[in-house]
């Protein structure tokens, strides 16, 4: 061990990509636990390593980060789905939702064996509802301090930031002078705001843009865009005015940056096309019983806008794998009326078939912009198991429209340095880094999850190092955990 010349890994006569955007190089890697010891051209004769990795024709880049995803650690400490397409680290706690007592929840998750490393943001609805301000939609003075102290303190206890999910309750019933309150904790911190937007519809997707550039400036706070889109939203032009919309804010000073899934289809509870006034603190059945017709006409509107019932395709049971023309045609009443009577606003989750695709590969194609699955092992939709082997596949290997180099800085350099990993040594590969290390052939990855088998591992990541550990070899599980909870510094 305390031979000079020993080393744990060796990643001989691969291609370097180190995640930064810069051209890849050929030399070699070698790690020593759980850091990158040399990344230079080694005499193989000279040293001695307990692994020798031979990537002739492959690629070495960084391990990937999630800056959005969902799951539970607690029950999936292996995630899979994730390792399987390359990623090492997700960060949880998205779209406003965490655990309420976030110090404790990353004490239980230090406690299990995790295969990856998880870092999380503290939810803003959570927050909401621990303070008691919950649905309120005029929080006091007091309130809001008290809010903008328990961010801090998430932060404190190593949270990378706040996440926002201002299209869902509670975070729906806050207003600016709350978003700038629990900003500025995050900002003095140097954190990040990452925010589901009030409303990513095509008319509305620019002012919840703009109230998160707001959200920033006051707090004077980096932000990022969950999950971007623009719901039927079409064609190249109007990606363009999104990303200017960006470009002028960072040139107001404001730091932002978003995450996108490379599909088409969305996915979340069925809630998205229900009206503010049929939820909470609205009573469901009254609102049925004293305005059905508006609500019939409403839900059948939004319905046909979202690209019809035959682009709702359910995700949970009962109606799991069938569109929502296909469940109205099997009960023989209309969409709207089953949306009514038979599931409800909080009846179901669902994949929907509202994006354009030439809008969204446009934005993607931004520098400003990262990968993120906005997936989890058991959501049914592929985005939790392909996304990341898609970008290769799709944007790099098939359209052409990045660089190798450009794909893996979206899904290693920029998330690691929006979320503040880079000053913790990770994210690149650079000596005195973490070896979170992918060893692959590009030629070789394919997403294989569908829409219809949305729970299949993608292939081609033949060697996935966590922590200088090997939890893929030759494209097979070790079983090893070498995952940990991250914390911000
Ligand atoms: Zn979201």
């Amino acid at each position: 061990m305390t031979d000079k010349n020993s080393y744990d890994i060796l990643i001989k006569n691969g291609t370097i990509i180190d995640g930064t955007g810069n051209p890849g190089f050929r030399a070699d890697i070698l790690v020593i636990g759980e850091q990158i010891i040399l990344i230079k051209d080694v005499d193989p004769h000279s040293i001695t390593a307990k692994t020798t990795i031979d990537a002739t024709n492959m690629v070495v880049t960084p391990g990937f980060i999630d800056n959005h995803a969902h799951g539970n650690p607690l029950n999936t400490p292996e995630f899979k789905n994730f390792s399987a397409m390359g990623v090492t680290t997700i960060f949880l706690g998205q779209d406003g939702v965490s655990s309420e007592n976030i110090s404790d929840w990353m004490n239980d998750v230090d406690a299990v064996e995790l295969a990856i490393n998880i870092g999380t943001y503290v939810g803003h609805g959570s927050i909401r509802n621990q303070a008691g301000v919950k649905l309120d939609p005029k929080p006091s003075y007091g309130d809001r301090s008290k809010m903008a102290r328990l961010v801090d303190e998430a932060l404190e206890a190593g949270c990378f930031g706040l996440s926002t999910g201002l299209e869902y309750q509670p975070g729906s019933f806050s207003e600016l002078n709350e978003l700038i309150a629990i900003a500025k904790p995050v900002g003095k911190r140097d954190g990040v705001i990452s925010s589901h937007t009030r409303n990513e519809d095509d008319e509305a997707v620019q002012n919840s843009i703009a109230e998160l550039i707001e959200q920033g400036e006051g707090g004077n706070c980096a932000v990022n865009i969950s999950h971007l889109k623009v719901v039927y939203g079409q064609g190249v032009p109007r990606a363009e005015e999104i990303l200017q919309q960006m470009k002028d804010a960072r040139q107001q000073g404001v730091s932002i940056t978003a995450d996108m899934y490379p599909y088409q289809a969305s996915y979340t509870g069925i809630g998205i096309v229900f009206p503010e006034w049929a939820k909470p603190p609205y009573k469901y059945e009254e609102v049925v019983r004293t305005q059905r017709d508006e609500l019939a006409s409403f839900l059948k509107k939004r319905i046909q806008m979202r690209n019809g019932p035959e682009a709702t395709l359910f995700g949970t049971a009962p109606w799991a794998g069938k569109t929502l023309k296909q469940v109205a045609t099997e009960l023989a009443k209309s969409f709207e009326d089953v949306l009514i009577d038979d599931i409800g606003p909080k009846g179901a989750s669902g994949a929907y078939f509202v994006m354009d695709q030439e809008l969204q590969d446009r934005l993607f194609l931004d520098p400003y912009i990262m990968a993120g699955s906005d997936g989890s092992p058991s959501m049914r939709h592929p985005r939790g198991y392909g996304s990341f082997a898609k970008v290769i596949r799709y944007y790099v290997k098939e359209k052409k429209l990045l660089k190798l180099e450009q794909a893996i800085y979206k899904m290693s350099g920029l998330p690691a340095k929006t979320v503040g990993l880079v000053k913790q040594n990770r994210g690149l590969l650079k000596e005195g880094f973490f070896a979170d290390i992918l060893v692959f052939d590009p030629d070789q990855i394919k997403d294989v999850a569908t829409f219809e088998n949305p729970h299949e591992l993608a292939s081609g990541f033949d060697w996935v190092i966590v922590n200088g550990k090997i939890v893929r070899s030759e494209g097979e599980f070790t079983g090893q955990r070498p995952g940990k909870m991250l914390r911000k510094r």
